[in-house]
């Protein structure tokens, strides 16, 4: 008898691994061959040739070719159904579960030819094979009725039906039409974009046309008994729920204006110097409470705790300490008239105030917004970004603790539909909002109706400029900062890096160099350098961007892909990613990705990368490395960007005004330039005569 165990094969792995391997092989190569040689030419034949095994042996593990056709068309729909539950466990409401079914059967990972082509082989024999029928039907069933029932959380049931046939014929007809083009319209972002854009269309028509006038469904409004009553906040490193909020609809929007109405006039009747003690105590808890704050954002964000501890909880604390002291100093000015008269002006809060947050930096950004909301006798109704809503309750528990009044400062939780009650409350004097382009307009255009003040503090595709004279370890540095800090999720990033011609090479490599030293890992881990991006459907947006950015012929240096090693597979982690030898016109050099994506482009001439940097509708910021001061302040004065760095990137102090032009925003923050959106100037005629009348 042979030593070896007959359960076991030659090489000692068990018998049934091996036959499992074997299967899954001739099931990959089936695939292969579909997608290259269509049904009729993939026979058992040539399924046994590109697999190196004898038709007998193909014939042995699936009996006919049928067997095997269906376990491969059944292996293409279990790919798109583990997708589909891996997405589904971070998407946190109705309307993100539909867009996780969509990137799962869109996304760049499967959107590809050979699953396409595989599939429509597939298609095309659906009628006349009972067991590929069987396939295409319990597929078909699952999309539908997950469609299905998360529709029925935002719309009436029947729209929710005849919406989910529509979705789900889109994804086939996206799929048919990128095959049948020959790959050559198939762009796994444009097609999600597409299916996107058609969802949203809809259910904004359904909205309309049971709201009336666009105007928030109940769903929106979290008045019907739906999952978007609640916003299920999740730490975006490992998946985990950290908290179920409610979400406030138009009765707590309502009741907050009304109280903070009347907390204002209380609060403004206040001396600047008294409201400037209040942002004094608040500081200081902010500082006391530091670590455990940075802790709570990191767990939030997926920011590392290396950067909420050293930033973004002492950058608040900063902000209230500066607006604290200009609030003693807040004054109109003495106007000389000739003696019979003099004019005096009254710098006056505005009443009620909103702020509504982005997610990447939640309680820097809560703070930047109410410090001199507050200081100039304002009251802030803040809504933060449904992602991140946790430490703006704590900043809210912290303004209560120092001595601001009740209803001074308050917190909404929910979606856009709640960002909308506040942008649309004729209650509401004025909106300061940090976020994307298109929220601004639409922010906008609604403020408009009540003529409120907005601030807006927007996107960016910001330029980064390197000189030959200058140090590179120096520009490298600003360079990295600019692009991979809080893992690329910063408006103002430069992640446009144009670089001299003459030390092009030397600066790539020095890049590349440091870029593979930065240790992507668990966001508290205080020697991790690079957390999670914020949700899984942004990292699928950063990726998409890198596959584009390959395919449009951009080199990719260093990165370029998802970080799953142990336990980072549970989050959404993307390594740092260097882009070389790109051009003006591709994707990533355009478009803002908002993660740690950089874009490295060459120049020759002082005239003609100013002319390309400014050659965005962005503005928000830009930076200059060179050691020739004059030609440093030329460049940067002919930038189109609110807020520029010569030799440095990214530090923002709270003294300097920060803002956007162009697409970029309007207004700024920070600096004395905040107080001017903050306040209203009042003119006052003082007579010191009679009064000389015609009449
Ligand atoms: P979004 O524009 O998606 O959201 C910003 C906030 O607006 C969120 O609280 C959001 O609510 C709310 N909102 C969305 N639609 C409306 C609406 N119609 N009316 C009222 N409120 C609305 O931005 P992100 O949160 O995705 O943040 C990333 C963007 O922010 C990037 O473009 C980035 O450049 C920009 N940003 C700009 C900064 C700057 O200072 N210039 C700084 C930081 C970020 P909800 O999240 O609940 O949907």
């Amino acid at each position: 008898m042979s030593s070896r165990d007959s359960r076991h094969g030659p090489s000692g792995v068990p018998r049934d691994e091996l036959e499992d391997a074997r299967r899954a092989q001739l099931i990959e190569v089936t695939i292969d061959s579909l997608a290259e040689v269509g049904f009729v030419g993939t026979t058992l034949a040539e399924i046994a040739g590109r697999a190196g095994v004898s038709p007998g042996l193909v014939a042995h593990y699936f009996r006919e070719k049928d067997g095997l056709l269906e376990a491969a068309f059944r292996t293409l729909a279990r790919v798109v159904a583990v997708r589909m539950r891996e997405r589904f466990a971070l998407a946190r409401t109705p309307r993100a579960r539909v867009q996780a079914l969509i990137d799962a059967n869109l996304g760049p990972e499967n959107f590809d030819r050979r699953t396409g082509n595989a599939w429509l082989a597939f298609w095309g024999q659906v009628l006349h094979f009972e067991g590929l029928k069987r396939v295409q039907t319990a597929y078909q069933r699952r999309m539908l009725s997950n469609l299905r029932s998360d529709l029925r959380s935002l719309i009436p049931g029947e729209d929710a039906r005849s919406l989910a046939a529509m979705i789900a014929a889109m994804i086939d007809g996206v799929w048919l039409r990128a095959a049948l083009s020959e790959w050559q319209e198939a762009d796994s972002e444009s097609a999600r974009a597409l299916l996107t854009a058609f969802v949203d269309g809809r259910l904004r028509e359904l909205a309309r046309s049971s709201g009336g006038d666009g105007a928030p469904t109940d769903a929106d409004r979290g008045s019907q008994p739906t999952s978007e009553r609640t916003i299920r906040v999740i730490n975006p490193a490992t998946g985990e729920e950290l908290a179920v909020l409610a979400v406030d609809g138009p009765a707590q929007v309502n009741a907050a204006v009304e109280r903070a109405r009347l907390a204002q006039k209380e609060w403004r009747a206040l001396t600047g110097a008294e409201r400037g003690r209040v942002l004094q105590r608040a500081a200081r808890l902010l500082r006391e409470r530091n670590d455990a704050l940075a802790e709570l954002e990191t767990r939030n964000t997926g920011k590392p705790i290396q950067e909420t501890r050293a930033v973004d909880v002492i950058s608040g604390a900063e902000c209230l300490e500066y607006f604290a002291g200009l609030a003693a100093g807040l004054a109109g000015e003495h106007v000389d008239l000739g003696p019979k008269a003099f004019g005096y002006t009254r710098r006056e809060p505005l009443g009620v105030v909103a702020g509504i947050g982005a997610w990447n930096y939640p309680l820097q950004i809560a703070c930047w917004k109410s410090a001199p909301a507050l200081a100039c006798g304002n009251a802030m109704i803040f809504k933060p970004a449904e992602l991140t809503p946790l430490t703006a309750i704590e900043l809210a528990g912290i303004y209560r603790e120092a001595g601001l009044p009740e209803g001074v400062f308050q917190v909404v939780q929910g979606f856009a539909a709640t960002g909308r009650l506040l942008t649309r409350h004729p209650g509401i004097r004025k909106i300061s909002l940090t976020g994307e382009v298109g929220t601004g307009k639409a922010v906008m255009a609604e403020a408009a109706a009540t003529l409120k003040q907005v601030t807006l503090e927007l996107g960016g595709k910001s330029p980064l400029i390197v000189f030959e004279d200058a140090k590179i370890d120096n520009a490298v540095a600003g360079a990295l900062l600019g692009n991979f800090y809080s893992a690329g999720e910063v408006c103002s990033n430069g992640t446009r890096v144009f670089v001299h011609r003459s030390i092009h090479a030397a600066f790539v490599e020095r890049l590349r160099e440091r870029t593979a030293g930065l240790r992507v890992g668990d966001p508290l881990d205080p020697l991790t350098q690079v957390g999670a991006l914020i949700s899984a459907e942004h990292m699928e947006k950063v990726l998409g961007f890198m596959a584009r950015g390959r395919a449009q012929g951009a080199r990719l240096v260093i990165g370029g892909a998802r970080v799953t090693s142990g336990e980072l597979a549970r989050g959404s982690f993307v390594a740092p990613t260097v882009f070389d030898y790109c051009h003006d016109d591709m994707d990533i050099v355009r478009r803002e990705i908002f993660g740690p994506v950089m874009s490295v482009l060459e120049f020759t001439d002082e005239d003609e990368v100013i002319a390309r940097a400014n050659a965005t509708e962005f503005g928000l910021a830009a930076g200059v490395f060179t050691h020739d001061v004059t030609r440093a302040h030329r460049v940067i004065a002919q930038l189109q960007a609110g807020t520029c760095w010569i030799n440095h990137y990214n530090v923002t102090p709270i003294e300097l005004p920060f803002g956007g032009v162009k697409m970029s925003g309007l207004g700024r923050e920070n600096g004395r330039a905040a107080i001017e959106h903050y306040t209203q100037l009042k003119s006052v005629y003082v007579a010191l005569s009679d009064v000389e009348s015609p009449y």
